[in-house]
């Protein structure tokens, strides 16, 4: 038997993050009891209104370990191994009291939007509570009814990351990526983080199946996070196999300790397919492009596909290029969150499915009888021969294709603007981005402000 640990909304965006928390969760209880797979890191819908950062719950579990154990992370010099199988008959009540001191000393109990719980389950919910989380906004009452039975709940304030917390114990994965994740010292929390980009460009070449890593557009690392966090950097990819290579040729300051989960992103788990389109979802549609994009006050671009308006926001450059490139008639797929008020549906990804034709004028058409040119009559009317007085339709003139700058295909914003649910199109296509392959020597200017790089070291590891 394995039990069910779910943990969410302990962090806050000033500091702290349930992924460290897990760390410290995994580091205590793996002295007694076996780490059974990975610990997962379960994003749930993104358009909920009351999200820290990512939105993102945590699920570990622990029993007594099957089976041929692996090395899956580091922490306080000890190796962390998990199990494939578990055995054992652990009751809830035993962990119970271990993982509230580490709730009460690491959560952020005094941000007002910080409201944390945690489940400890004999067994899972169904995995429609994850389905329902992860694409709608749900009550705390539907976690708690769906969790009932099924072993221990403890919440904090609100606790309304109850419905985290049980949500990542109910995701039974049918797709899935790994992400790596170090820590700082703790003594470096809050100073500016040392990541060499130059070595993040050339890990994010040498490891194909890696994604997210480097904003190659825009010039940035996206492995490191901004905030004040304790989190140095996270490693995203498919295979679990490349994650340590990977985070082995990352040249920055050294690691407290590092820890592989297993997670949702990249997947599209949030994604529904059905219409009609509701608030706080991520739809998929196809349709005709209704009305052709304008530039409104920030950057930001709008255009309408069967009559839903949909905006591109300000930060996706490139993207928006694209996204501007489109017109009346062209026919496309639109993946994206759709905002109440005003109901806009925010564009995550499209795919270009039929481009119209567009043609522009060339000449008049010449008159039938004589041969001449005919000379406009204005806008709307038909042509009129100036010496035979012969008429012809608008539609008679010349006219020539004029060369789309879209091409048929899928685009989507750079790494730095993309949702951690969003499946990133390397995964979807199965192929490599051009900006991975490129034999072209880079020459990309890096932001010295961004991160100091006051003393690079190699990671140091046992
Ligand atoms: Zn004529």
């Amino acid at each position: 038997m394995v039990l069910w640990i779910g943990l969410d909304d302990t962090d806050s965006l000033r500091g702290m993050c349930t992924t460290f928390l897990a760390t410290e969760l995994v580091r205590e209880l793996s002295t007694d009891l076996d780490l059974i797979g990975y610990p997962r890191i379960v994003r749930l819908n993104p358009n909920v209104p009351w999200k820290t950062r990512g939105n993102g719950a945590l699920c570990v579990r622990f029993g007594r370990g099957r089976g041929e154990s692996t090395p899956i992370g580091e922490i306080a010099g000890r190796s962390i191994l998990s199990f494939p199988r578990s055995t054992g008959n652990d009751d809830p009540r035993s962990v119970v009291g271990r993982i509230e001191r580490l709730v009460e000393r690491w959560a952020c109990f005094g941000d007002p939007t910080t409201n944390p719980a945690f489940v400890v389950f004999r067994r899972p919910p169904t995995a429609r509570l994850y389905w329902r989380a992860v694409r709608r906004i749900i009550s705390k009452e539907e976690a708690l009814d769906a969790g009932r039975g099924l072993g221990l709940v403890r919440e904090y304030k609100e606790g309304r990351g109850v419905i985290g917390a049980t949500a990542a114990t109910a995701w039974h994965p049918h797709d899935r990526t790994y992400e790596i994740l170090a820590y700082r010292h703790p003594i470096a929390w809050g100073t500016p983080r040392e990541v060499d980009p130059e070595s993040v460009r050339r890990m994010d070449r040498a490891f194909p199946s890696t994604f997210n890593n480097y904003d190659h557009e825009n010039a940035r690392i996206v492995i490191a996070p901004r905030s004040p966090c304790p989190v140095l950097l996270g490693i995203r990819g498919d295979h679990v196999k490349d994650l340590v290579g990977a985070f082995r040729t990352v040249r920055s300051e050294p690691a407290d300790r590092w820890l592989i989960f297993e997670t949702n992103q990249g997947t599209d788990d949030h994604v529904i397919s059905a219409l009609p389109i509701e608030p706080s979802t991520t739809v998929d549609f196809r349709g005709d492009v209704t009305r052709g994009p304008r530039t409104i006050t920030g950057g930001h671009l709008i255009f309408s596909v069967d009559g839903y308006e949909v905006t591109a926001y300000e930060p996706s450059k490139q993207f928006r290029e694209k996204v501007g490139s489109l017109v009346p008639e062209d026919r496309v797929r639109v993946i994206g969150s759709v905002r109440d008020s005003p109901r806009t549906v925010n564009l995550e990804k499209v795919q270009v499915l039929h481009l119209a034709e567009v043609t522009r004028k060339i000449a008049n058409p010449t008159c039938p009888q004589c041969g001449k040119r005919m000379k406009s009559m204005g806008r709307a009317a038909p042509y009129r021969c100036a010496r035979c007085g012969v008429r012809r339709p608008r539609s008679a003139e010349a006219r020539e294709s004029v060369p789309r700058r879209l091409s048929l295909g899928w685009y989507e914003p750079p790494v730095g603007s993309r949702r951690h649910l969003s499946k990133p199109l390397q995964r979807m296509t199965g192929s490599v981005p051009s900006e991975k392959t490129s034999l072209e020597p880079a020459r990309f200017r890096v932001p010295e402000s961004e991160i100091s790089l006051r003393s690079i070291g190699r990671l140091s590891r046992s």
